[in-house]
């Protein structure tokens, strides 16, 4: 069973008015004239569909770790440098999960968007308390990403003020396709029978969605919310005895990790194994889950179709 609970850390608001008071020292940030060109850099696709969302073309915005890439993976390139040498905002998620920006963001450019949002922590200990971690893939609920677009489009709007408004309008605007999206997946997920609810993940990444519709998280085949660790064959034996036990009617298999021990896993267990769900990336681009609301629907999709 999943063991997770509710971190507050504080509010949006004061997310935004510590990223300002942390202005005008250290290493600062490229000063933007008005009437410029907002440079934004992105640390990973979820992070850049939102300033997407939020900027359009009136950003000109460098996304890092582009879909299908392992984010946990991640290294920056000399020239993934220069971009955030030259940007006025460089927008992560925190938590662990995009530690690459911060060795070459200064604090005046880094925007920390976890912040303020309600945190899943994951205890993979019986006990649970204080021996999890914080799971960082907070996008996969449209709560936090309307909150995170609140925050994008305040931060945006005081640096380039002219167009402060229309990002603001930009904002407003996802959030309402994200309550439609959120209204669709509702629906769909509706058509799963109580007792298939039951979720075996590749690594822990779909706890933000699971926790919103009800699913039920059973295990993960890399028993971490990184996918750097790997799974031992005690481990492996053990989900395999639970996926049996539970009746887990299918493996989701992310786009960005190697599926091959899931494969097998699947094949152990006679289950049938759901490849390419966006958990840590979104899709390429024209794929219909290069947004954040694209994506969601398009996981809510292959998830009911196999639970159903
Ligand atoms: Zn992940």
């Amino acid at each position: 069973m999943r063991t997770a609970w509710l971190l507050l850390i504080g509010t949006v608001a004061t997310a935004g008015a510590l990223w300002l008071a942390a202005c005008g020292g250290g290493g600062g940030a490229p000063e933007f004239q008005q009437g410029d060109r907002l440079r934004v850099v992105a640390s990973v696709s979820a992070v850049g569909a939102l300033a997407d969302a939020v900027g359009g073309d009136l950003i000109e915005l460098e996304v890092l770790a582009g879909p299908g890439v392992d984010v946990h993976a991640f290294e920056l390139s000399p020239a993934d440098r220069r971009k955030i040498d030259r940007a006025h905002v460089v927008a992560q998620i925190g938590l662990g999960l995009d530690r690459f920006v911060e060795k070459s963001a200064s604090k005046e450019q880094l925007l920390v968007l976890s912040d303020g949002l309600p945190v899943l922590r994951e205890g993979h200990e019986a006990d649970g308390a204080g021996s999890g971690e914080y799971d960082p893939h907070v996008w996969h609920d449209v709560d936090n990403d309307k909150r995170m677009a609140m925050t994008l489009a305040g931060v945006f709007g005081r640096i380039d003020e002219t167009n402060a408004a229309a990002y603001m309008q930009n904002a407003t605007e996802l959030a309402g396709r994200l309550d439609a999206a959120d209204a669709e997946i509702r629906a769909l997920i509706s058509e799963i029978p109580d007792k298939n609810r039951k979720v075996v993940t590749n690594h822990d990444a779909l706890g933000y969605l699971l926790d919103r519709y009800g699913l039920v998280f059973v295990g993960a085949v890399i028993p971490a919310l990184t996918t750097s660790s790997e799974p031992s064959a005690k481990d492996l034996v053990e989900l395999a005895d639970v996926i049996k036990k539970e009746g887990v009617k299918a493996i989701f298999a992310e786009s960005s990790v190697d599926p091959k021990v899931a494969e097998q896993l699947a094949k152990d267990t006679g289950v049938k194994i759901v490849e390419g769900l966006y958990a840590d990336s979104l899709g390429p681009a024209g794929s219909g889950a290069d947004t954040i609301e694209g994506m969601l629907l398009a996981n809510a999709e292959k998830i009911v179709e196999a639970l159903r």
